[in-house]
C-alpha cells in the first residue's frame, strides 16, 4: 500500500511495537504503585487503545459489505464465484487440517507431566461459557434479518447477505448499473477511510501492547514453558515452513518476498488478537501490495478471518494433548481423529476477536471427554498466545487468497514484486 510506505507507517510500527514490548514488561517487573496502575495502564493507555481498536472495528462491516457487493457483481459469472468459493474453502480447511496436525503429532512428542505449575491453584477456577454445539455454529451461518447480522457484528451471515445482493445487482442491468457505480464509489470512501485512521497506529498498538504486557508479564510463561513453547514453534513452523512452501509450490509465488511485505498485517494482528479488525489492513495490503485483485481477496479475506483460524487449531490441539497428559488420560487413535475434525470445525465457529479460541477448546476437549477444567491450567498465557496465533490466522487467509488469485489469474505478478 503506497500509504503505508509514504509515512513509513510499516517501520514506526514496527518501534511502537519493540518499545512498548519493552515498557510493558519492564513495568510489570518493577510493579509501579497502584495509583499508576489506576491511571496509566488502566486509564490512559486502556482508552487509546479502546479508541484504536473501535477505530479498526468500526469500518469491518460496512468494508466486508461493499468490498464484497462490488467484488461479487464485478466477477465475470456466477461459475467463477463457485470456483472461488469452492477453492478458497478446500484451501482453508486443508490448511487447518494440517496445523491440527503438526501440532498433535509435535505436542505428543512432549512429556508435559514434567511442567513445573501448580495444578491445585488453577484447578477448577476456570468454568467455561457454554460453547456452541456445531448444529447451532452451522445453523447461524444464513441470515435471517440482515441488519441485525450487521448489528451484531456476524460475519458470516453478512458474506452471504453480500454475496447475493451483489449477485442480485448482476441479475438487474438498468437498475444494478447505477448501483454497482455507487458502491464502487462508497468501496472507494471506506479505504481512504483506512488509509486515514491506520495513521493512528503506532498510537494505538503501543497503547495495546504496553498495557498487555505491563498487566501479564512475560513471567507468565514460566510455570507453563513447554506448552508456551510448543505452541510458538509449532505457529512458526507451520507459518514459515508450511505456507512458505505450498505457496512455492501451487503458485510459484516467492514466499520471502510475501512475508516481507506481509508482517505489518501480522503486527497489527499481533496488537489486536483479532482477525475481524485485521480485515481492513490485510485486504488493503493484500489487493495493493500483493497484487491480488479486488473480485477475490474482498471474499476471501473477511470469510478466512471468519473461518479459518489455523493458529487457534495449533494451541488446540497442543492444549488437547496437555491436558490430556496432565489429566492422565489416554487419547486412542481415534480420539485424535476426533481432535481433528472438531478442532477444524471449530475454527470455523471461532470468530476472529480475542479468547474465542479459548471457548471453543471447551467444544473439542469435551468431545473426547477430557475435563473442561483442564482450561483454567492454560488460560493464565492464553493472552500472549491469542497474539500470536491470531498473526498465524491472518496469514492463512492472505496466503490462500493468493494461491486462488494466481489460479484464477487475478494475480498481478508486476505489483507484487514492486518494491
Ligand atoms: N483471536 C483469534 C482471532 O481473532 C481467535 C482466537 O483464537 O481466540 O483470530
Amino acid at each position: 500500500m503506497k500509504n503505508f510506505k509514504k509515512l513509513n507507517l510499516t517501520f514506526q510500527i514496527l518501534i511502537s511495537t519493540f518499545i512498548s514490548i519493552t515498557i510493558g514488561s519492564l513495568i510489570n517487573y518493577f510493579s509501579p504503585p497502584d495509583w499508576f496502575f489506576k491511571f496509566i495502564v488502566h486509564g490512559v493507555l486502556e482508552i487509546g487503545g479502546t479508541l484504536f481498536l473501535s477505530s479498526l472495528k468500526l469500518v469491518v462491516i460496512p468494508l466486508i459489505f461493499v468490498s464484497l457487493v462490488v467484488g461479487v457483481s464485478s466477477l465475470k459469472s456466477v461459475s467463477q464465484l463457485g470456483r472461488i468459493g469452492a477453492k478458497s474453502l478446500s484451501l482453508f480447511l486443508f490448511t487447518t487440517f494440517m496445523a491440527i496436525s503438526l501440532s498433535l503429532t509435535l505436542a505428543s512428542m512432549m512429556n508435559f507431566n514434567n511442567s513445573d505449575f501448580h495444578m491445585e491453584k488453577t484447578l477448577n477456577s476456570y468454568t467455561p461459557p457454554p460453547s456452541p454445539s456445531l448444529i447451532e455454529v452451522i445453523s447461524k451461518i444464513f441470515p435471517s434479518n440482515p441488519i441485525k447480522s450487521m448489528a451484531e457484528g456476524e460475519t458470516l451471515q453478512v458474506i452471504i447477505f453480500a454475496i447475493l445482493f451483489g449477485y442480485a445487482l448482476t441479475v438487474t442491468p438498468r437498475t444494478g448499473k447505477p448501483l454497482i457505480e455507487f458502491f464502487n464509489n462508497l468501496n472507494q470512501v471506506l479505504l481512504d477511510l483506512i488509509v486515514f485512521l491506520i495513521q493512528f497506529s503506532p498510537i494505538g498498538v503501543f497503547c495495546l501492547l504496553t498495557k498487555t504486557f505491563s498487566t501479564q508479564g512475560v513471567g507468565v510463561i514460566l510455570p507453563l514453558g513447554q506448552y508456551f513453547l510448543t505452541v510458538t514453534v509449532t505457529l512458526l513452523i507451520h507459518c514459515l515452513i508450511f505456507y512458505g512452501l505450498i505457496l512455492k509450490v501451487t503458485s510459484g509465488i516467492s514466499p520471502f518476498v510475501f512475508f516481507k511485505k506481509f508482517y505489518k498485517v501480522s503486527l497489527f494482528a499481533f496488537s489486536t488478537s483479532s482477525s475481524n479488525s485485521t480485515i481492513p489492513i490485510n485486504l488493503n495490503v493484500t489487493q495493493n501490495e500483493l497484487g491480488v485483485s479486488k473480485n477475490i481477496s474482498s471474499f476471501t479475506i473477511p470469510l478466512g478471518a471468519t473461518i479459518n483460524m489455523d493458529g487457534t487449531a495449533i494451541m488446540q490441539g497442543v492444549a488437547t494433548i496437555f491436558i490430556s497428559q496432565v489429566y492422565n488420560i489416554d487419547l486412542s487413535f481415534l480420539d485424535l481423529a476426533l481432535v481433528v475434525v472438531t478442532a477444524t470445525l471449530a475454527s470455523i465457529g471461532t470468530a476472529g476477536v480475542p479468547g474465542v479460541g479459548l471457548v471453543m477448546l471447551a467444544m473439542v476437549l469435551q468431545q473426547v471427554n477430557l475435563p473442561v477444567e483442564g482450561i483454567g491450567l492454560i488460560i493464565g498465557i492464553d493472552r500472549l498466545l491469542d497474539m500470536m496465533r491470531t498473526a498465524v490466522n491472518v496469514t492463512g487467509d492472505s496466503i490462500v487468497t493468493l494461491i486462488v488469485a494466481k489460479s484464477e489469474k487475478e494475480w498481478d505478478e508486476e505489483s507484487f514484486y514492486s518494491k
